[in-house]
């Protein structure tokens, strides 16, 4: 071996030490309730298709129509080659189901926070994160190299402090604070109307990510900004459409300013390949169908699984963290995190499900802190009330040791 390859062995045998070394699986079938692994089924509660859209007829067909009538690939920068149909009438429509000014989407939510945090500010300026804020930010935010504040997660005393020291835009110096409306890991909701009011009386902006909220709270699913009546007052809000939307990529939706800013600062939108516009078709399928009755229905019956999840699950609740307490408005949880602490647990667990043929990714640094390692469940409205059943019952069966 040579000694590039020896020094990479050495640091992945740190990694299996530690509990931490990860690996691919390999699926041979679309995201659903069940996933066919290695010639075994498997009841799924890893994936974030919330309202089951992943694999939605309609989400699909939208996909191979783009594909028919634009071809595989989109060629070059959006700024370079021309903007396909596909994507300004995606934008239109984020924009209309957010009731913003403009909307604009990115290859990926990664892409779009780097984009969208690195334009905006710069060495002069202060980025004031929330502790749990997913690695897109934290990175989004180490990259603009503005100065960085974390404050503790959901702790409004604590992001005044760091409000306080920053001291406000004054034209000279951008203060920018970025939170989750619903937090990846844990599931639990950040307390947006209060952060709203916060920031206005410091005069800094504010930057919601709602990756985990859209196609899921709120009126047609626009979020949690929407349920909470302060989307109006959020500069700029972000979000994927890889999640609830069923299929790939990032957006922002904003001011006309803002889009119009971004499209002329933002790099990773500058200088990247626009995604295959089947995507974005996909995507604009997924956001019509967030606003139909078809996900009117697929919302309330999230909420039953989420609620039959919590219930069955309450003599558990001392591991459920964050989570077990509540402060979003309607009560749908699809992340439902069990908190086992050591690594070496939350895999062991997550092997003992799968010999049951139940997938629940145990979660693990550097993805949630150090000794904070969980399983992660997530719920979708493909799932039955007896598939919540199943997993109910082979959780309670294990020795989770809580
Ligand atoms: C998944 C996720 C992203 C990244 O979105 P992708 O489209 O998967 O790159 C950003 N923010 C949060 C909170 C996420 O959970």
């Amino acid at each position: 071996m040579n000694h590039f390859d020896l020094e990479l062995t050495r640091r992945l045998a740190a990694l299996r030490e530690q509990n931490l070394f990860r690996e691919l699986r390999r699926v041979d079938s679309p995201q659903s309730p069940r996933l066919q692994a290695g010639g075994r089924t498997f009841l799924n509660f890893s994936s974030n298709d919330y309202l089951g859209l992943a694999n939605d007829p309609a989400v699909k067909n939208a996909a191979l129509e783009a594909i028919q009538k634009f071809g595989a690939g989109a060629g070059a920068s959006r700024l370079v080659c021309g903007s396909l149909a596909p994507f300004q009438e995606l934008e239109e429509a984020l924009a209309a189901f957010k009731q913003t000014e403009a909307a604009l989407t990115f290859s990926t939510g990664y892409a779009t926070a780097l984009g969208v945090v690195c334009a905006l500010l710069g060495r002069d300026d202060v980025v004031i994160l929330d502790k749990l804020v997913h690695a897109c930010l934290v990175d989004a935010a180490r990259l603009s190299g503005a100065k960085l504040r974390v404050f503790a997660h959901n702790d409004l005393d604590d992001l005044e402090d760091k409000l306080k020291w920053a001291g406000g835009n004054t034209g000279q110096r951008r203060v920018l604070v970025v939170t989750e409306s619903v937090f990846s890991m844990d599931g639990d909701a950040a307390p947006l109307r209060q952060m709203v009011e916060m920031k206005e009386k410091h005069g800094a902006w504010l930057m919601v990510d709602e990756a985990h909220a859209t196609g899921i709270l709120g009126k047609d699913g626009r979020g949690l900004a929407e349920e909470l009546g302060v989307s109006g007052q959020i500069e700029i809000q972000m979000g994927t459409l890889g999640k609830a939307l069923g299929a790939s990529g990032g957006f922002v939706c904003g001011s006309r300013a803002l889009v119009d800013f971004l499209v002329n600062r933002a790099r990773t939108f500058i200088f990247s390949t626009a995604p295959v516009p089947a995507a974005a078709a996909g995507a604009a399928a997924g956001v019509r169908v967030a606003q139909s009755p078809q996900g009117r229905r697929l919302r309330q019956t999230l909420r039953e699984r989420s609620a039959q999840c919590r219930t069955g699950l309450a003599p558990l609740s001392g591991a459920l963290g964050n989570a077990a307490g509540g402060n979003d408005g309607s009560g749908v949880r699809a992340i439902l995190p069990l908190i086992l602490g050591d690594e070496a647990k939350a895999l062991d667990a997550a092997a003992k499900l799968r010999e049951r043929n139940i997938f629940v990714p145990a979660i693990r640094y550097p993805t949630v802190a150090r000794g904070a390692a969980r399983l992660r469940v997530t719920l979708t409205a493909a799932h039955s009330a007896e598939d919540v059943s199943q997993l109910i019952a082979a959780l309670k069966t294990l020795d989770l040791g809580l």
